[in-house]
């Protein structure tokens, strides 16, 4: 698509934050602007990521430190499409979370029924015991659970392996940080595949929960939402693969050279955010 018509015809940005809206702690250059130039054309906006180990308010937290200030409505995670998820095609069924504190917090304020205190009592040589069977819940989830140990990693395989439904809130395998890469939920979900030979279901980028969640959230159709991000297979694919737009920003991940290799075609491809503020301000 025209890079100018897209920005026209967009009403809904989905901002990935980590290599679209900042690099780590640092915001990039220009991402306020393009900010300026949602709220000059009456553009709407929220940021979204896959990454389930935080809570919502600590990514509030951190962008206000950036001079971002958004609402609770204005992000949304992996975990936040996981809750909808449950609640929507699996109320009331029991849960066993690999994940942080603040994943866990979610799901019970959300009603989500959590089995996880009770198991968490156990250890691995405990699993053949009758009280430990008698747990064994409707659906296993995974999350980037920075917590795991081994105990939680066999509670899970067990558990699935006996027939719970295996879920996970996003595929992604490793997490970028300061120096390299952190194991992320996909790596954890690739474990439990190998030993249980099991396939879990993912919701967050780039699958369809994630964009009917946005749609479904903020009235906004499909073909008037742009997903936007620095990685092709989860930001953009997103967009392209369900319905609605795929925005390709070269500000973190994904260089140049790399477009032409992927199956996934990017609707519109910018240097950044600010590129796009800068092609709104002068076309709009
Ligand atoms: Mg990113």
């Amino acid at each position: 698509m025209d890079r100018i018509e897209l920005l026209k015809k967009t009403k809904l940005f989905v901002l990935d934050m980590d290599g679209t809206f900042y690099l780590g702690d640092n915001i990039l250059n220009g991402s306020l602007y393009f900010m300026q130039q949602l709220e000059k054309y009456g553009k709407e906006f929220i940021f979204f990521t896959n990454n389930s180990s935080q809570s919502p308010e600590k990514y509030i937290d951190k962008l206000s430190k950036m001079d971002m200030h958004i609402t609770r409505d204005q992000i949304m995670t992996s975990g936040d499409v996981m809750i909808r998820f449950l609640n929507t095609h699996h109320k009331g069924k029991s849960v066993y979370l690999l994940g942080t504190e603040p994943l866990i917090k979610s799901f019970k304020d959300c009603g989500i029924k959590l089995i996880n205190d009770e198991v968490n009592k156990y250890t691995f040589d405990d699993i053949d015991k009758p009280e430990f069977k008698a747990l064994k819940p409707d659906i296993v989830v995974v999350g980037f659970d920075k917590t795991l140990t081994y105990d939680k990693l066999t509670f899970a395989c067990t558990f699935i392996r006996e027939g719970s439904m295996f879920l996970s809130t996003h595929m992604d395998i490793n997490c970028p940080v300061v120096g390299g890469f952190i194991p992320d939920s996909g790596a954890m979900c690739a474990a439990i595949k190998l030993s249980t030979g099991i396939e879990p279901r993912y919701v967050g980028k780039p699958f369809s929960e994630t964009a009917d969640m946005v749609a479904d959230a903020t009235g906004i159709a499909k073909e008037e939402m742009a997903f936007v991000g620095d990685r092709i297979y989860t930001d953009v694919a997103t967009g392209v693969n369900n319905g609605a737009m795929g925005v390709l920003v070269l500000s973190g991940e994904t260089k140049k050279e790399d477009i032409p290799l992927s199956d996934i075609k990017p609707d519109a491809v910018y240097e950044s955010i600010y590129e796009m503020g800068k092609l709104m301000n002068e076309n709009l």
